[in-house]
């Protein structure tokens, strides 16, 4: 009789669970591996690029929280640590068991290099998953930047999730130059380190909020190189905006409502509620979302909800509610970043992030709306295998939750 194939721990479930819960590094691994592979580095608005990059079975990207000082509330005792075989390949173990094949990434080739104007390259930008990530501004008008560019003038108005005013505290730069960006995109172009490139800011100033000096630099980069180019922005007054943006070429465009809940959103994202929205809830995201979405077509519109921040259900609607304006729903996963006012906020349980990414590939599906890329997305909720191959989320079945025992009562 044939033997019985030994099923497979399910790589997609696996990465949710390391996302709420975090790893371990062994002393092993890091005596193998240190100096080669790329480290975690603390830049950018967020934490995601304090993880350590990992691509599990099947070709899936995950970015896990690592255990240790950097998160003083949690991540504590994890059941995931990363370590090697008896052959020294990395491998993932959940309680002290081997359970998957894991790949590290490698260290960029340009980091520990300056640009021509002396600027360390790795302070421009970072390589995250698959993509060159640059924030070309660290400063956002909620955090009272922008008069006379000093934390003085602290509104109180920024994201309670978001900790880019303390990046501005740490050695961060404000405004990268053009020049710079420029070096270091061909840097990592020519390294063969990325594949495409997300920018992102603070928020800039009304009525643009930006989108003039993103098209201006778009422009740019398009001339010298074509690579597919995301971003992050407030959304503006107007509609003509968007247009300036999509005519410089960008490829996908998001304007992130943070939260799905109108009370929950006013009391997280006060900025945006009150100046972008005029204090109705979504009305003025909605506006330009919309025109976003017919504008540049399919796929070419997200916006990330922050899963974890609020009822699992709510975050469900909301993603609804983007597939049916034709817009990417991103469900990134709250990570606490010490400083700022959510540093002691629970991260949401695995059994959460189970039911968001059922509901979330189902409705994609149902609406006929992608989820977002896998190496973009190595800290959000979706993925995909073998680098969208197949661009459908695969799907974790409750044999997948029995066998990590995970109680499919909670998921339900
Ligand atoms: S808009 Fe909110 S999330 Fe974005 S940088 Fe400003 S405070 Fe942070």
């Amino acid at each position: 009789m044939a033997e019985e194939k030994q099923k497979r721990y399910n790589p997609a479930l696996l990465r949710l669970e390391l996302l709420s819960q975090g790893i371990r590094i062994e002393p092993e691994f890091t005596e193998k591996f240190s100096g080669v592979l790329k480290e975690p580095l603390w830049t950018r608005t967020g934490p995601t690029s304090t993880g350590i990059d990992l691509k599990l079975e099947k070709g899936v990207y995950v970015s896990p929280p690592v255990e240790g000082d950097r998160f003083p509330y949690h991540y504590k005792n994890p059941p995931f640590s990363l370590s090697i075989d008896e052959d020294n390949r990395p491998v993932i173990k959940k309680n002290g068991k081997i359970i998957q094949r894991a790949i590290p990434f490698p260290r960029p080739s340009y980091y520990g290099k300056t640009t021509s104007q002396g600027t360390p390259m790795s302070k421009v930008g970072v390589v995250t998953g698959d993509f060159l990530a640059i924030a070309i501004d660290n400063r956002c008008w909620f955090w009272g930047y922008y008069k006379d560019e000093e934390l003085t003038n602290y509104k109180d108005k920024q994201c309670k999730f978001c900790g880019i005013g303390l990046s501005m505290k740490r050695d961060e730069l404000y405004r990268k130059s053009d020049e710079d960006i420029l070096e270091v995109i061909d840097a990592a172009i020519d390294g063969g380190d990325i594949k495409h490139l997300g920018l992102n800011a603070g928020t800039f100033p009304p009525p643009g909020r930006g989108h003039e000096e993103y098209a201006e630099l778009i422009k740019k980069i398009k001339a010298k190189h074509d690579i597919w180019i995301r971003l992050s922005i407030a959304p503006p007054r107007e509609e003509k905006y968007i247009d300036i943006l999509f005519d410089s070429g960008a490829d996908q465009v998001g304007y992130d409502l943070e939260v799905y809940d109108p009370e929950l959103f006013k009391q997280i994202c006060p900025g945006k509620y009150e100046e972008v929205d005029d204090c109705v809830p979504h009305k003025h995201f909605n506006r330009m979302l919309e025109y976003a979405a017919k504008r540049g077509g399919p796929n070419r519109t997200y916006s990330i909800l922050v899963t974890g921040l609020e009822s699992k259900e709510s975050t469900v609607a909301g993603v609804e509610h983007l597939c049916k304006m034709g817009v990417v729903p991103r469900l990134g996963i709250f990570r606490p970043i010490p400083g700022t006012h959510l540093e002691k906020h629970p991260v949401p349980t695995p059994e959460y992030l189970v039911y968001c990414y059922r509901h979330l590939r189902d409705l994609t599906m149902k609406y006929c709306v992608d989820s977002g890329c896998p190496g973009c997305g190595r800290t959000f909720v979706a993925t995909k295998e073998y680098d969208g191959v197949n661009p459908v989320m695969p799907e974790i079945t409750d044999e997948d939750l029995e066998m990590a025992g995970i109680d499919l009562q909670k998921v339900v």
